[in-house]
C-alpha cells in the first residue's frame, strides 16, 4: 500500500517560519515597529528595550491609534492599511508595505498592544501570544499606540539560542535607531535601555539629529550637500575628510528616506573623496537620494535593503557632483572673501543630458584675481570615466592670505615678491607671513599635491613631457608584473615615459617625465607597478588617481631638502593654485596658520 507522505504544515508553523524572514533579531522587530509608529504619523516616539531586546521590546507612539477592530485584524497576515491594489506596491512610500510585520512578531513572541484613537473616549488591549488572541478589552490611555514584545522567539528555541551576545544584539538594536531616527529629524525619539536613557533625541534638522546621535563634536565635522535636478535630488551631510574613520562606520546612504546598500553608489561618495582620505580611512556621509518610485525598483522583500536604479549611471554622476562640490566648497573657505561671487563654468546638467540645469555651485570668489599668475587660462570642464569633474577655480584668496601686498598690479607680482620672505625652518617647513599670522607649510606635502594635480591633468590631456634617455636603462620583470606594465601603457605614455617592449619581460626605458629628471627611473616604475597591484582595480578612474598619487609621492621634495628663497616662492604660488590646496593626496594638512591671537596667547602664557 503507498502512503501520502505530504503534509500541510499546521497554521501556527506556516506563521513561525514566515516570520523568520521577516524578524531574524530583536532589531528587526525595532525597525517594523518604529517604522508603524511612523506611518501612524507620530511625532514623538519611544522605544524602551529589555536585555538587548530578547526579553522586552516596548514601543510607544502618539500617532493615529486604531480602531478596537482593527487592534485585532492588524496581527493577521496581510492586514495592512496601506495597499489595497497591485500598483500601490509600486508607489508605496511608507516604509513597511505588506502587512506582514505585526503577523510574524505575534508568531513567535508574546505581543500586547494598546492603541487609541484621538475620536475614541478609550483606549483597547489587545493580548496576542503565538499568533493567537489571548486576551481584548477597554483601557483608559492617551491617543496612540503602544506595542509591549515580550520573549521573542519563545516559542522557536533554535531561534532564540542563535541570536548573539547582549552587546551584539544591542548594536544592531542601535543601529535601526539610528537610521530610521536620521531620516525622520522633525519627530522626538528617545531610546532606552535596561533602564537607562540611551539616546534623547529632540525634535529638529538633519544636522541636529547627527549632533544629537553621534555627539556635539560632529557640530564642526559636517558638510553640507545638496544637488537638485529634477529627476534626483540629493540633500544631507559628508563629514569633513580629515575625520574620516579608521573603521567604516558613518555611512548612512537612503534612498526616498529608506536605507539602503549600494555598493556602487557608496563607490561614487568614497571616489569623489579619494584623494583627501587616507587608503585606509572611510568618510562619514548622511546622505538622502530622493527619486520618482517608479524610477526604482526596491526588492519587495522586508528585510532587504537593496534597490536598483532605472538610470544608476546618472544617480552615480550626480551623487559623485554632489559630494566634490560639497568638499570644494569646505577647501575653499577658511581664507575666502565671501562678499564677491562667481559663476563657475558648470556644462554638467547638459553633458548629462538633463533638461533642467544642475544648480549652480555657489562658490563665492574672484576666480580670476590671482596677483602671482601671468596669464589665466580657464578651465574646460572635461570628461573622465563618463562623468565630470567639477573643476573649482585656485582656492585661497590672495587678498586675505597676502594682506596689503595684494594691492600690486598682477604684472608686478613675481618681481614684486621679493617683499615676501620666505623662511625654511628644519629644511621642512617654509614659513611665511600672512595678514592673518604665520603661514607655515609643509614643502613634502604641498609638492605632492602639486604634483598630482598636474599628473592628473596630463594624464588626461595626454600632455606629459618627456625627457630622453642617453643611456636607456632596461627594465625585467616577471612575467605577471610584465603584463601589469603593459596594462598601464597608455596612462604612463600620456606621463611623459617613453618604454619599448624589447622582449615579453623586458622594457627599454628610452624617455621618463621631465619631472621624474634625476629621479632613479627604473625605481619608480618598480614603485609604481607595487602600488597598482596593492589597489588594482577595474576602474579607469582610480587608475589613474592612484598612478598619481605614486608618482606624486615619490616625486616630491622630500623633508630635509634646502630650498633656495625662489624655489619656496614658486612652491607656494603652485600650492595655492591648485584645485584643493589644503590636503595632500595622502590627506594630511599642508599648511597650517597660526594666527596673531595665537601667538599674542602663547607669548603671554
Ligand atoms: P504594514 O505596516 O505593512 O501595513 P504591519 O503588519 O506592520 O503591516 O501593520 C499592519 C497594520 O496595522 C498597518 O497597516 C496599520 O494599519 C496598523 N498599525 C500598525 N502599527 C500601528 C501604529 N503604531 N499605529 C497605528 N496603526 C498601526
Ligand atoms: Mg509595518
Amino acid at each position: 500500500m503507498m502512503l501520502d507522505i505530504i503534509k500541510l504544515l499546521p497554521d501556527s508553523v506556516a506563521n513561525q517560519i514566515a516570520a523568520g524572514e521577516v524578524i531574524q533579531r530583536p532589531a528587526s522587530a525595532v525597525k517594523e515597529l518604529m517604522e508603524n509608529a511612523l506611518d501612524a504619523g507620530a511625532t514623538q516616539i519611544d522605544l524602551v528595550v529589555k536585555d538587548a531586546g530578547k526579553s522586552m521590546i516596548m514601543v510607544v507612539d502618539n500617532g493615529c491609534g486604531m480602531s478596537e477592530t482593527d487592534a485585532r485584524l492588524c496581527f493577521e497576515r496581510h492586514a495592512t492599511s496601506k495597499i489595497s491594489k497591485a500598483e500601490d506596491l509600486f508607489a508605496i512610500r511608507t516604509m513597511g508595505f505588506r502587512g506582514e510585520a505585526l503577523a510574524s512578531i505575534a508568531a513567535i513572541a508574546q505581543v500586547e498592544l494598546k492603541t487609541r484613537r484621538r475620536e475614541d473616549e478609550v483606549g483597547v488591549k489587545v493580548v496576542n501570544e503565538g499568533s493567537v488572541v489571548k486576551e481584548q478589552t477597554l483601557v483608559p490611555m492617551q491617543p496612540g499606540t503602544s506595542f509591549t514584545v515580550k520573549n521573542l522567539f519563545f516559542n522557536v528555541p533554535a531561534r532564540r539560542n542563535f541570536l548573539k551576545s547582549a552587546q551584539a544584539e544591542m548594536r544592531h538594536i542601535v543601529e535601526e535607531f539610528t537610521r530610521v531616527t536620521l531620516m525622520n529629524p522633525e519627530i522626538g525619539f528617545t531610546l532606552t535601555s535596561d533602564g537607562k536613557e540611551v539616546y534623547h533625541l529632540y525634535p529638529g534638522n538633519l544636522k541636529q539629529r547627527i549632533v544629537g546621535l553621534f555627539g556635539s563634536a560632529y557640530e564642526e565635522r559636517l558638510l553640507p550637500v545638496r544637488q537638485e535636478t529634477d529627476r534626483v535630488s540629493i540633500e544631507g551631510y559628508i563629514v569633513k575628510a580629515e575625520y574620516a574613520k579608521k573603521t567604516r562606520g558613518e555611512q548612512y546612504f537612503f534612498v526616498n528616506k529608506r536605507f539602503i546598500k549600494h555598493a556602487y553608489l557608496h563607490h561614487a561618495i568614497e571616489n569623489a573623496f579619494m584623494e583627501m582620505v587616507p587608503q585606509d580611512s572611510f568618510p562619514g556621509y548622511f546622505l538622502n537620494i530622493e527619486v520618482d518610485p517608479a524610477d526604482i525598483d526596491i526588492n519587495i522583500h522586508p528585510t532587504k535593503t537593496e534597490v536598483n536604479f532605472l538610470d544608476v549611471k546618472l544617480v552615480y554622476a550626480i551623487l559623485h557632483a554632489a559630494v566634490r562640490k560639497a568638499i570644494g566648497q569646505h577647501n575653499l573657505s577658511p581664507m575666502i572673501d565671501f562678499a564677491e561671487s562667481a559663476e563657475l563654468n558648470n556644462d554638467f546638467s547638459t553633458a548629462m543630458g538633463m533638461s533642467q540645469p544642475l544648480a549652480i555651485p555657489n562658490i563665492p570668489l574672484d576666480p580670476n584675481f590671482n596677483p602671482f599668475r601671468k596669464e589665466q587660462t580657464p578651465r574646460e570642464p572635461h570628461y573622465e570615466g563618463g562623468y565630470q569633474h567639477q573643476r573649482q577655480e585656485p582656492s585661497g584668496d590672495w587678498r586675505l592670505l597676502y594682506g596689503e601686498r595684494t594691492d600690486l598690479p598682477t604684472e608686478d607680482a613675481k618681481e614684486a615678491k621679493p617683499n615676501c620672505q620666505y623662511l625654511q625652518v628644519n629644511q621642512s617647513y617654509i614659513v611665511t607671513t600672512v595678514k592673518s599670522g604665520l603661514l607655515v607649510i609643509d614643502q613634502h606635502l604641498a609638492h605632492a599635491r602639486v604634483l598630482f594635480e598636474k599628473f592628473q591633468k596630463e594624464m588626461e590631456n595626454h600632455s606629459g613631457t618627456s625627457q630622453q634617455e642617453l643611456f636607456p636603462q632596461a627594465l625585467t620583470l616577471n612575467a605577471n608584473d610584465a603584463s601589469l606594465l603593459k596594462e598601464m601603457m597608455p596612462e604612463l605614455e600620456n606621463l611623459g615615459f617613453d618604454l619599448e617592449q624589447a622582449n615579453p619581460t623586458t622594457f627599454m626605458i628610452n624617455g621618463t617625465p621631465s619631472d621624474a629628471a634625476g629621479s632613479d627611473a627604473v625605481a619608480l616604475l618598480e614603485k609604481i607597478l607595487d602600488n597598482y597591484k596593492l589597489n588594482r582595480t577595474d576602474l579607469q578612474i582610480d587608475r589613474k588617481l592612484n598612478l598619481a598619487k605614486t608618482m606624486a609621492s615619490q616625486l616630491s621634495i622630500m623633508p630635509l631638502t634646502k630650498l633656495t628663497e625662489m624655489e619656496m616662492q614658486k612652491l607656494v604660488d603652485q600650492l595655492f593654485a591648485c584645485n584643493v590646496a589644503e590636503v595632500a593626496p595622502n590627506g594630511k594638512k599642508i599648511y597650517i596658520i597660526v594666527s596673531i591671537d595665537d601667538l599674542a596667547a602663547k607669548l603671554n602664557q
